[in-house]
């Protein structure tokens, strides 16, 4: 595999492992699952990230049902001291950063720069992860960028294609420059070159979900690095869009399903300059979140069922043991997880209470709930402790998990009977979760949004509702897939679970079958590789 370029994988946020605390989200995910897969592949491909003291909140909910933040701080045995350090400005004061090492979960190299040593006054930079916007993001990506561009150098690290996985690694870029035009380039000579070196993945479809700074801010920080304030408005605009540069920084850009790339070269259709976004759809590790136990069954012919229902009582069983909230593991079990934002709509199951309310009564539908809200978020807030308050009107129905981790993650997506998704299509980007859970025969049903176009074969390997309708009007938008919901639920899921087994079973091997290489790291890496990496 020489003869494929080398490259760097840029980005804020790793999900190696559930207690490796590197990350908050699906970014992560992604991101953890992209160095899994490029170690089985033995691709040429290294990872760019901070080494985060405290990692992303640990979110726990009070007695009075209202979640609470709290951060402690972390020491991780195994990383490898490299040796290397290089130096970054943050306010005309050089920030040393250290850059560790690991390949500890079967993943290829991941450098981390580190801020928290003896050598600095404000060690604070790679305290917590998103847990700031202003000052100190910006200081956190001009580490990430400029810093981790000096690591490859001081590395030896010789480098091909800078992948920037999410605009948080734009500045990056400010140093790509930077070298070019220290050799003897114009600006402009230094931007195309860089972007003939630069590859760039976009996520969210959602406007305000991309960060954008004041320029006199970045400035002032220091994120200019030698350039102008002319060429910085350039690249990013102005304000300056994290997003808006790294597509003017990159020879070729991505989203992260078929629709997201529709909706997100329709959302940036006005940027000039920008290159081109097309799809390739996110992937998971399959040995990381598939449980071997339904792999061996479904490849040998063996009983997916009794696997399943072994599956789903250790779910169960971990749902007392943190909750004390006893499930029944012969009635349907509905797994929701993700980060509570308005958009993902975890509450539209209970939007119609007089339809929903005798099934959660009875425990005839059982819904567990999991998902963190971004700690200055207070609409979040409200919506887990909403859910909360559900599971306190409905012992038998409804159980929300605290402190969502990947550990949470992979018993949810493995011991469900069904993964249910309602985002606002399509503000949904991808959604790994509901992969995770296709290919561990839980039955999808959800929104037509994010990977699930992609996937579904209605009433054949999982289901959909609402039909792919869209509207900015979200009351008749939330009505029309309130109904949709219920009538799948109720008249399609519930009959079949209770009634049919055997289809239930035909579906859950259709859906394996049907996702299982679709949606590995495997078919993601050589599309990378393949559409991005090498030049066509
Ligand atoms: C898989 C996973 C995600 C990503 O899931 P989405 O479908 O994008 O919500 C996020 N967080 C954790 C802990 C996960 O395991």
């Amino acid at each position: 595999m020489s003869n494929l370029p080398s490259v760097a994988y840029f980005c804020m946020e790793y999900g190696l492992h559930s207690d490796f605390k590197m990350y908050a989200g699906g970014l992560g995910i992604l991101a953890g699952d992209h160095m899994k897969g490029a170690k089985d592949l033995e691709l040429p491909l290294v990872g760019i990230g901070l080494k985060w003291k405290q990692g992303y909140t640990d979110q726990r909910i009070a007695e009075n049902g209202q979640p609470y933040d709290s951060y402690h701080n972390y020491n991780y045995d195994f990383l490898e001291d490299t040796g290397v350090k290089v130096t970054v400005h943050i306010r005309n004061v050089p920030i040393v950063c250290q850059v560790w090492k690991t390949e500890a979960f079967g993943n290829n190299p991941l450098y981390l720069l580190d801020t928290d040593i003896p050598e600095n006054g404000e060690r604070w930079i790679t305290g917590q992860l998103y847990g700031w916007f202003g000052e100190e993001r910006i200081a956190q990506e001009i580490v990430l960028g400029i810093g981790g561009v000096k690591a490859l150098r001081a590395m030896g690290h010789a480098v091909d294609v800078y992948h920037f996985n999410e605009g948080h690694a734009a500045l990056a870029a400010t140093e790509l420059i930077r070298e070019k035009m220290s050799s003897g380039l114009t600006f402009e000579e230094a931007w195309n070159q860089t972007r003939e070196e630069v590859v760039f993945t976009t996520h969210t479809p959602i406007k305000e979900g991309n960060e954008s700074h004041p320029l006199d801010k970045l400035e002032y920080m220091g994120a200019f690095n030698g350039l102008t304030l002319d060429q910085m408005k350039r690249i990013g605009g102005d304000p300056f869009n994290m997003t808006v540069a790294g597509l003017r920084l990159s020879r070729i850009a991505n989203g992260v399903a078929v629709l997201h790339a529709e909706t997100a070269n329709k959302m940036w259709k006005e940027v000039a300059g920008r290159s081109e976004i097309i799809p390739i759809t996110n992937a998971i590790h399959t040995p990381t979140w598939v449980d071997e136990r339904m792999t061996q069954a479904y490849e040998n012919g063996g009983d997916v069922w009794a696997a399943h229902m072994e599956i789903k009582r250790e779910l169960v069983d971990f749902i007392f043991n943190r909750t004390g909230s006893q499930l029944d593991a012969e009635k349907l079990l509905i797994g929701f997880s993700r980060r509570a934002a308005p958009y993902k709509r975890s509450d539209l199951i209970f939007s119609q209470p007089e339809v929903i309310e005798p099934y959660l009564e009875s425990g005839k539908i059982q819904i567990v709930f999991s998902g963190k809200a971004h700690p200055l978020d207070d609409t979040g807030k409200q919506i887990v402790s909403n859910l909360v308050a559900m599971m306190k009107k409905y012992p038998k129905g409804v159980v929300f998990l605290e402190n969502y981790d990947m550990t949470i993650g992979a018993m949810l997506t493995r011991g469900s009977d069904i993964w249910l998704n309602n985002p606002r299509r399509p503000l949904e980007a991808s959604g790994t979760s509901g992969m995770k859970a296709a290919m561990n025969g839980v039955l999808n049903c959800s929104i037509l949004d994010g990977w699930w176009p992609e996937a579904c074969i209605d009433g054949v390997n999982g289901w959909q509702f609402g039909d792919g309708f869209e509207t900015t009007d979200f009351e008749k938008l939330d009505q029309h897939d309130s109904d949709a919901l219920y009538d799948t639920l109720l008249n399609r899921v519930v009959p079949t679970y209770y009634e049919n087994r055997d289809q239930w079973v035909s579906m859950m091997k259709e859906s394996i079958r049907t996702t299982r290489e679709e949606f590995a790291t495997k078919r993601m890496l050589n599309d990378y590789y393949t559409k991005m990496y090498q030049k066509g």
